[in-house]
């Protein structure tokens, strides 16, 4: 058994309004020890801080909701401590969900509650690009959206840690690429660094004005992270045949009165369009061939890829409520322990 005390943030209240530290409590436990039959105890390294980690905390989703008083839902990457499991040693690498704290007991024999990392992958990008938002970005564009040579694409929360990729992607399938992102240095990286056409800072710009004038001939795939009043410019700048891949829409996440739903929806009649949404977790079996495919775009240093890494376990709740914040700049992670 291990000496020491794991801390944990548990979920304290269901959140109404902005994240605050508030919204969880702190709490100083014993390290525990992995049971006989095929337990595993992982050091937590690094936590994944994700905008549906605010919808968790509120109500079901295609997950439960975390109940008051569990440890914060968090995917993760830790190190194996110690196992009852036969196939899982000290030392290895792992991801799972495995929250908002320093241990994590695992029951190894769930398939899928900790997924060893491929060999030499940096738990960075395990968390980001090769993650979970870099396979978003890759089967939303491509299974959802078919972006097809020549198109133009429109991606709002560009300028983030899944945006971003899907941006890339669709310029590596030759597309003409739009970024909607908040602020004049988020729109720069996007049209300097990321290789976009062209950028809209939906925050001093006229979306719709601006989406009219960069793509004359209407949008043939909108991207969309945000919903609200830019799915409905885009939705009214459709191309014929246009599709709407519904990835989240993260100005809703926590508003306490859903604005009403868009009014340009009838546009998708006249264009004879699609507007699809998705969840990550049914791609699973595909991973491995699109985490392969992106590497090799990594490699040949056609995706740029940008991790915002916060200090310490303490800043967990600070990390969450910066994706609301738009202060984030790419994949925001935090690191709780040295690998
Ligand atoms: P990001 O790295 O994109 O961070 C969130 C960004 O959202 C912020 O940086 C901010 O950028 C933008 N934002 C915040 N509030 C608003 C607002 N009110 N209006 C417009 N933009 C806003 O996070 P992720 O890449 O992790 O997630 C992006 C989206 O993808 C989310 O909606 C998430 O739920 C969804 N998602 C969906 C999955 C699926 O399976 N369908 C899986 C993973 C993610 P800015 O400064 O530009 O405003």
């Amino acid at each position: 058994m291990i000496q020491g005390v794991n801390r944990q943030w548990r979920l304290a209240v269901r959140p109404i309004g902005p994240i605050d530290q508030g919204l969880f409590r702190w709490i100083e436990e014993p390290i525990p020890a992995p049971a006989t039959g095929g337990q595993i105890l992982v050091r937590n390294l690094y936590l994944s801080i994700d905008p549906t980690q605010r919808e968790w905390m509120m109500h079901d989703t295609y997950l439960p909701a975390i109940r008051i008083g569990d440890v914060m839902r968090s995917l993760a990457v830790g190190r194996v401590e110690s196992s009852t499991h036969p196939s899982y040693a000290r030392g290895d690498l792992v991801q799972g969900l495995f929250g908002w704290q320093d241990y994590a007991l695992v029951d190894a024999t769930i398939p899928g509650a900790a997924t060893r990392l491929p060999p030499g992958m940096p738990i960075t990008r395990a968390l980001s690009t090769l993650g979970l938002t870099g396979l978003t970005a890759y089967f939303g564009l491509l299974d959802v959206g078919r972006v097809a040579a020549g198109e133009t694409v429109v991606v709002s929360g560009a300028a983030g840690a899944t945006g971003s990729v899907a941006g890339q992607i669709a310029r590596i399938k030759q597309c003409r690429v739009i970024g909607i992102a908040g602020g004049a240095e988020k729109c720069a990286w996007l049209t300097r660094e990321a290789g976009f056409t062209a950028a809209i800072d939906y925050k001093s710009e006229d979306v719709r004005a601006r989406l009219r004038e960069l793509c004359p001939n209407g949008v043939d795939v909108y991207f969309d992270n945000v919903g609200g009043r830019i799915l409905d410019a885009a939705l009214a700048e459709l191309a014929l045949r246009g599709r709407v891949v519904l990835c989240g829409a993260i100005s809703s996440y926590g508003v306490t009165e859903l604005p009403p739903g868009p009014k340009n929806y009838m546009n998708l009649i006249l264009k004879r369009g699609r507007m699809e949404g998705f969840i990550i977790i049914d791609y699973v079996q595909r991973f491995g061939a699109a985490v392969q495919e992106l590497s090799g775009w990594i490699a040949a240093g056609q995706i740029k890829d940008q991790v915002d890494v916060q200090e310490g376990l303490e800043n967990a709740p600070q990390a969450l409520r910066r994706l609301f914040s738009g202060e984030n700049r790419g994949k925001q992670l935090v690191k709780i322990a040295d690998p």
